[in-house]
């Protein structure tokens, strides 16, 4: 039997929004080869609401691994025990989110399955007339679109950008499987040793999901000056972003990188001060609703997308910014 699996990823019990996205383009993929779709849900806490969403929400089948020592993710632990579950079940596609842990996670099993693996991917489709998965990632700085197959493997596995696809609406009448999997002692065995799991700010930055974001660039000039951008978000409840230069600069870290190498957002707002608007980072904000470009220089790219370009210094605009918004708010309380 022939399926496509996604690998669902969870925080504390609670799913992500990448594992119901990935299902959208799971189900197309195995609409289009007449076949089931699975996701797997690996790790502790997940109740059975959760794992019916995946259900509702897609999925005909969710291979649940549940055990407490999987609280945290280590990924030769991980990658055992999908390795196990690929080589039993002959999955013929894995899908899994271009995140932290999908981008950690899938090298691994692909070397342990002796599969193909295309990063980053923002379109699949299935070849006419085979069961080849299509896979599009961008390619060249993002100049081109590059299709990668992989016919003479199996399973095929992608990695997916998060927020490049919707998630199916909720259908409370869909019916599924949901099969507890147990897990092999020899599986968890592992070189790595966890001994307690720091919450690491930087890591938690989830910009995929922020509805307003300020960001800044190589305009800011220093790092310290980040600090009027997260004035400015504090105002708006927003979380902050960057382009790669101020990133590369060591400015601020990389879970906050926008564009091709970083993160894909779609917030309602978009406010970048002092970014020129790369193709590289246009790439990022494509599924932004209202982008706000805050820029001295009257011909930055980014003024082209912006739905409001403020041709302006941004270390008058963006203070200037913070000060109407709390006194708009003293007003108003
Ligand atoms: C393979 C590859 C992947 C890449 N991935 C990414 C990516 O994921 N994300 C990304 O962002 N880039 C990426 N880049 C880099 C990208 O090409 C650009 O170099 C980068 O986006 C530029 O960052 P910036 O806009 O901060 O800097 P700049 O292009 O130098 O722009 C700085 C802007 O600040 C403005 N400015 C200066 N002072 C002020 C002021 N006082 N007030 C207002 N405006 C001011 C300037 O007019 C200028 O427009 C990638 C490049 C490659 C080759």
């Amino acid at each position: 039997m022939s399926f496509v699996w996604t690998v669902a990823e969870q925080h504390e019990g609670r799913l992500k929004a990448v594992s119901f996205e990935l299902l959208s383009r799971g189900r197309a993929l195995a609409d289009k080869l007449d076949t089931k779709l699975a996701s797997l849900v690996i790790g502790a806490g997940v109740g059975q609401p959760g794992l019916r969403e995946l259900i509702q929400r897609g999925a005909d089948e969710v291979y649940h691994v549940a055990d407490a020592r999987l609280a945290h993710f280590v990924c030769e632990t991980w990658s055992n025990i999908l390795a196990d579950l690929v080589r039993h079940y002959r999955p013929v596609v894995v899908l899994a989110a271009a995140t932290s842990l999908g981008r950690t996670l899938m090298p691994h099993l692909a070397v342990k399955v002796h599969a193909g693996l295309t990063a980053d991917c923002t379109e699949l489709d299935i070849e006419p007339g085979s069961d080849n998965l299509l896979q599009t990632r961008p390619a060249i700085g993002g100049n081109i679109m590059a299709t990668i197959k992989t016919p003479d493997h199996r399973p095929q596995m992608a990695t997916v950008r998060p927020r490049s696809s919707v998630v199916l609406p909720r259908d409370p009448e869909r019916l599924g499987r949901i099969i507890e999997v147990p897990v092999a002692e020899q599986l968890f065995e592992s070189r790595v040793v966890v001994h307690g799991c720091r919450a690491d700010v930087e890591d938690f930055v989830n910009l995929e999901e922020a509805e307003v974001v300020v960001a800044g660039g190589k305009g800011l000039k220093k790092g310290d000056n980040f600090a009027l951008l997260r004035e400015l978000a504090a105002e708006l409840g927003a979380m902050v972003g960057a382009s790669r230069d101020a990133v590369d600069r060591g400015w601020i870290g990389y879970p906050h990188q926008i564009g091709l190498s970083g993160k894909t957002i779609s917030p309602r707002l978009y406010i970048a001060a002092g970014i020129s608007g790369s193709i590289q980072h246009l790439a990022g904000i494509k599924t932004a609703e209202t982008i706000v470009s805050i820029n001295k220089d009257p011909d930055a790219p980014l003024h082209n997308v912006a739905d409001f370009g403020i041709v302006g210094d941004l270390f008058d605009v963006v203070p200037e910014l913070t000060r109407r918004l709390r006194r708009s708010k003293a007003v108003a309380s």
